[in-house]
């Protein structure tokens, strides 16, 4: 194995992600990263200290990307049981030109993407590779959770198809559809219901390097993974030059090898050793050998793949990437793979250009509100609960309380009334006490 290959691990066993642009920093581009900051040029310092430095953190909300940027934040790169420190799959890729995308939503990844306080009309696209939970589970409350917190438009996913209509995208998601029914109807009326619809968009598993989106500049392909069953699939994000693919999840495959080439910014799911899948999972052997190297992608076949892509910068997730089990992972790829890699974590950034590609941390805010909104809130209207009762099938007097349920209202509206006359006053116009319309 290369020196450079050994100093990288040493670093790798105590940080999760690896620069390598630092490696050949320019004056004018300074590639800071967690892992190479001692080795970046010098940046111009203000007396004080606070400005003008080099970061080497994320602060969303403090950076615009320039026009041919790209910049990539993992929201989950962890397994199907979520845990606090790494939620389920998900990835968000914006572009310089304003765009944002969303691949795979799984459980978990909600509340990581309401940490970078993105208007929730930016997050209108999202990319499902397969419907494994841990690839989707989160998209009920993003549904929800943003149409509440300012999206206005319509949530748009694209997903494959599969075996049959029942195992296929539109299927799963006429599903929680059917499910959120109660959670629907009782919001129709009281918010602004225009973000609460959603538009799917099958398209055949079997697409081999076609192309699903085209728009504004951006290019988005799929072509089929292996995982599970039949109907999971890969993308490519293409746009200004750069190349981002994704496997979601994927056992090695002849069709990542084809269309991953040349990749910028190349994520292939990577699992967890073989004897840590005995050890922190309690897998027998025999299911250990069979998840971790036949049904995943386990981290020696990881590293081949990427040796034949050759991507600027390769990235491994899909496991628990903790101090005594991430370096495992590490060393088994490291077998195969001596090229550029990042050990994905959950809020590692990547910013990417021609030039560089850089590696970072997001230091994000946990206690997060709406952020600002993409276009006005409008007030709501009781004809949505209308068109929402005929949609479903219905009847509008059975969307409500019952005779039954009003009579157990307990009077609290002289606690209340203030409440509008505050309002009413504050703003300048008349808001009625409900009922003495
Ligand atoms: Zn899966
Ligand atoms: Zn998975």
């Amino acid at each position: 194995m290369a020196d450079r290959d050994t100093a990288i691990r040493r670093t790798a066993a105590f940080v999760a992600g690896i620069a390598f642009g630092a490696w050949m920093a320019q004056p004018d581009t300074p590639s800071l990263s967690i892992a190479g900051a001692a080795y970046a040029q010098e940046a111009e310092v203000s007396p004080t200290m606070v400005r003008d430095r080099n970061r080497d953190a994320y602060y969303p909300n403090t950076e615009d990307l320039a026009p041919d940027e790209m910049r990539v934040i993992a929201c989950g790169t962890g397994m199907p049981t979520t845990r606090a420190a790494q939620a389920a799959a998900c990835f968000l890729v914006e572009l310089g030109n304003g765009d944002k995308f969303l691949f795979d939503i799984g459980s978990g990844s909600a509340e990581r993407i309401s940490s970078l306080q993105i208007p929730y009309n930016f997050l209108d696209k999202i990319f499902i590779g397969h419907l494994h939970t841990d690839h989707f589970g989160a998209l009920h409350d993003i549904f929800i959770g943003g149409a509440l917190m300012g999206r206005n438009v319509p949530l748009k996913v694209w997903g494959p198809s599969g075996a049959t209509p029942e195992l296929g995208t539109a299927h799963a998601l006429e599903g929680m559809m059917q499910m959120l029914t109660w959670d629907m109807a009782g919001r129709a009326g009281n918010v602004d219901f225009r973000g609460y619809r959603l538009e799917v968009n099958e398209f055949d598993y079997k697409l081999e390097n076609e192309v699903i989106y085209e728009e504004n500049g951006v290019v988005i392909r799929t072509f089929p993974a292996i995982h599970s069953i039949d109907g999971a699939v890969s993308y490519a994000l293409e746009w200004n030059d750069l190349k981002f693919v994704f496997s979601s999840d994927t056992y090695p495959n002849k069709w990542f090898i084809e269309y991953a080439k040349d990749a910028d910014l190349a994520i292939h799911e990577c699992f967890i050793a073989v004897p840590d899948l005995v050890n922190k999972m309690r897998f027998s052997p025999e299911s250990a050998l069979l998840v971790g190297t036949q049904v995943h992608t386990a981290p020696e076949a990881f590293g081949k793949v990427m040796s034949d892509i050759q991507p600027r910068l390769a990235v491994a997730y899909h496991f628990f990437n903790d101090f005594d089990t991430g370096t495992a992972v590490y060393e088994r790829i490291r077998k195969t793979y001596d090229g550029p890699l990042s050990m994905a974590d959950d809020f590692m950034a990547w910013n990417v250009t021609k030039e560089d590609i850089r590696v970072r941390m997001a230091v994000t805010e946990e206690r997060t509100w709406a952020p600002p909104l993409g276009a006005p809130a409008e007030p709501p209207t009781l004809d949505d609960r209308t068109a929402f009762a005929e949609q479903v099938g219905i009847d509008i007097a059975d969307i409500g309380f019952s005779e039954f349920t009003k009579s157990g209202y307990w009077d609290v509206d002289d606690a209340l009334r203030p409440i509008f006359k505050e309002a009413s006053e504050a703003l300048g116009r008349d808001f009625p006490y409900p009922g003495d319309e």
